[in-house]
């Protein structure tokens, strides 16, 4: 296989909840940082679940991020002279993210993204599946099935200790919400 030596491409890192997509985020933009490479990080403004300035993987690494709302506020604060664009938790964008992502790689940005592959019911999520046909390179990541060690490729919702069903709220106010890895096998989705 040919490397591209030409600059500007979309990579994409995908797979379940806790497979390690910020992790290996976060050790791509390391490394770009090493080689002393110029790159700046977006993220949804609405995942708030850890700091809203950083990306944060759930072993503790961290990186520093910009939180957006519209996917068009990273075109209006991508600098020019930077080499390497990350956007994580993609899958929360807008399918505006998508001419986003091919309009930073035309102009000759590497862009990583990372984002869940499937919501909770096990469908497709939002822009990514677009995004997976448009990347050049793709990453896809397994956690591993809290029920039986398996490779995992899904994320288990669970609300009050049950399964979720198909239609739940995506914001169930009062109850208690956990998401789990799981396998093909074990992942459960009330009818
Ligand atoms: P993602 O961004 O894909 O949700 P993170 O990079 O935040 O994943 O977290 C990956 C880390 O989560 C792993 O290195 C591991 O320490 C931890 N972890 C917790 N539960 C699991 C699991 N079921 N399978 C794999 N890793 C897990
Ligand atoms: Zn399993």
């Amino acid at each position: 296989m040919y490397k591209i030596s030409k600059s500007g491409w979309l990579e994409i890192i995908t797979g379940p909840m806790y497979c390690g997509k910020s992790e290996e985020m976060i050790r791509r933009l390391r490394r770009v940082n090493i080689a002393g490479h110029t790159a700046q990080v977006f993220k949804p403004g609405l995942d708030d679940r850890y700091d809203k300035s950083n990306v944060v993987s759930h072993n503790g690494a961290s990186i520093e991020a910009i939180a957006v709302d519209r996917p068009k506020d990273i075109l209006e604060r991508v600098q020019d002279n930077t080499e390497v664009v990350g956007i994580d938790e993609i899958q929360f964008f807008s399918k505006d993210i998508v001419n986003v992502c091919e309009k930073l790689a035309n102009q000759g940005k590497r862009v990583i993204i990372a984002g869940l592959d499937r919501d909770f019911r096990g469908e497709p999520f939002g822009p990514v599946p677009d995004l997976m046909a448009r990347s050049e390179y793709i990453e896809k990541l397994h956690a591993i099935c809290v029920v039986c060690g398996e490779p995992a490729t899904r994320t288990q919702r669970l609300i009050n200790g049950e399964p979720a069903a198909f239609d739940d709220p995506v914001i169930m106010v009062g109850a208690k919400e956990v998401y789990e890895a799981r396998c093909r096998h074990c992942h459960e989705v009330k009818e």
